[in-house]
């Protein structure tokens, strides 16, 4: 009988209280979110470490960068519109403050939005939309099919109206990603490119974070901003995790040689039903996406989407047929059980010193200013903005009798 010695598992080396030369405030994940609070924290005085293998490769590469809270409204979401709304407006400063920073700019253009309907079924939906819009006090304004032309003559002959939401803009989402980057770092943040794989806490708050080598920080502040990722991470209790998902979103990149000619401001389209959406950057890039899918961690490319985006992108704008297509990929959006963010402190006792920003979903890019701020405010002891309110994890706190 082979006899089964078992092997002495090493015990990882435990963590020293942190001291004046560990950071105030270590932030988990470089997306646009973690990425612009490492940055404000950083400003405001904190020392800020930032750990990410491969820092802002997630959804935020991957995203449109349309700053949209008119066009991305959906019934019975009006306080999420509320917060879209104060994120939106503080992009000009976020923007001034940034390029500044960064000493470069993020393509922030102030061009507004049209949405076009093609058939008779799609304007009636766009018709009930710009009721609701409308029924909210937003900025919008009907569109017959040759206004729709006038304003933007790539559109095809055959749209039947359309809209115009005049505080819809965009940034270059990418440009963003490295602004914040170079801005986190001139501010001092030190960014760590490792995985963490737990957070360490002892007697109920926050001592310190692992990486995938065994090493460890220490430290009394975590910011959890893994996106679709940080419903995974070790060490914290399951109730105290935000209960995100990835959703897979597949999108391309076109290329324009006039990149003048052939779009001023992003289009977005209902075709039979299905949303596409052309994002012209003043590069002469255009984003065409996107698809919005229940896949689980799945970033695999599909021939079907890449042929369903391209075919719908064709019938609004039939130019776009004749573009370079420079590139295809999938990434994986945070979203939460009610598609809103998840902002504040940890949803559960014995987590303290664990603070949340996930679960932006489609508008993690729109809200970058807004969760910023707020998280700042968090970590400094100040007010946060008051229409993030309804958005902090304590909305999924699960009853102690029913778990
Ligand atoms: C196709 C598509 C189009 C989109 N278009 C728009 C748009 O037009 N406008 C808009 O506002 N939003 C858009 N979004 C949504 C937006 O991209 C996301 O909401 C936003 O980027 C989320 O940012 P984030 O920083 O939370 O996540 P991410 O950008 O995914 O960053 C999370 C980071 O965490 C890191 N990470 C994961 N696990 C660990 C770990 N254990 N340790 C350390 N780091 C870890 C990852 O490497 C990653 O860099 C789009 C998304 C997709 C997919």
């Amino acid at each position: 009988v082979a006899e089964t010695s078992a092997q002495p598992v090493e015990e990882p080396p435990s963590l020293a209280a942190p001291t004046d030369a560990d950071p105030d405030v270590v932030v988990l994940g470089a997306g646009t979110i973690g990425l612009s609070i490492a940055w404000k924290a950083a400003s405001a005085g904190m020392r800020v470490t930032v750990i990410d293998p491969e820092p802002g490769k997630g959804a935020s590469w991957a995203a449109a960068g349309m700053l949209a809270p008119v066009g991305e409204v959906h019934y019975g979401e009006e306080s999420l519109l509320a917060l879209n709304m104060s994120s939106a407006r503080m992009w000009p400063r976020f923007t001034n403050e940034l390029e500044r920073a960064a000493g470069r700019t993020i393509g922030y253009r102030r061009t507004g939005t049209l949405v076009t309907a093609l058939d008779q079924g799609d304007r009636a939906w766009l018709e009930q939309l710009f009721e609701f819009q409308r029924s909210l006090g937003l900025d919008v304004d009907w569109l017959s099919g040759r206004r729709v032309r006038e304003m933007e003559p790539g559109v095809t002959p055959g749209v039947s109206a359309g809209m115009f939401a005049a505080g819809d803009h965009q940034v270059d989402n990418r440009l963003l990603v490295g602004a914040l980057l170079e801005a986190a770092t001139s501010a001092g943040c030190t960014i760590l490119r490792e995985r963490a794989t737990s957070v360490e806490l002892e007697g109920g708050r926050v001592k310190g974070v692992r990486v995938e080598t065994g090493d460890a920080l220490s430290t009394l502040s975590v910011v959890l901003a893994t996106g679709c990722w940080s419903a995974d991470m070790q060490g914290v209790p399951r109730e105290a995790l935000p209960p995100v998902r990835p959703v897979k979103g597949q999108i391309l990149r076109l290329r324009s040689k006039d990149p003048e000619g052939f779009l001023r401001r992003p289009v977005r389209g209902i075709v039979n039903g299905a949303a596409v959406y052309l994002v012209p950057r003043a590069d002469g890039e255009v984003v065409v996406g996107s698809t919005v899918e229940e896949m689980g961690f799945d970033t695999s490319v599909t021939a079907g989407a890449v042929y369903a985006l391209l075919r719908d992108a064709h019938r609004v704008v039939p130019g776009s047929r004749e573009l370079e297509l420079s590139e295809a990929i999938a990434r994986l959006r945070p979203g939460s059980p009610d598609n809103a963010p998840v902002i504040g402190a940890a949803r559960a006792e014995g987590a303290e010193g664990l603070v949340v920003a996930t679960g932006h979903y489609r508008n993690g890019i729109l809200l970058t200013p807004v969760t910023a701020e707020t998280v700042c405010a968090i970590l400094t002891g100040a007010d946060p903005p008051a229409e993030v309110a309804p958005f902090t994890p304590a909305r999924f706190q699960v009853p102690s009798w029913s778990r």
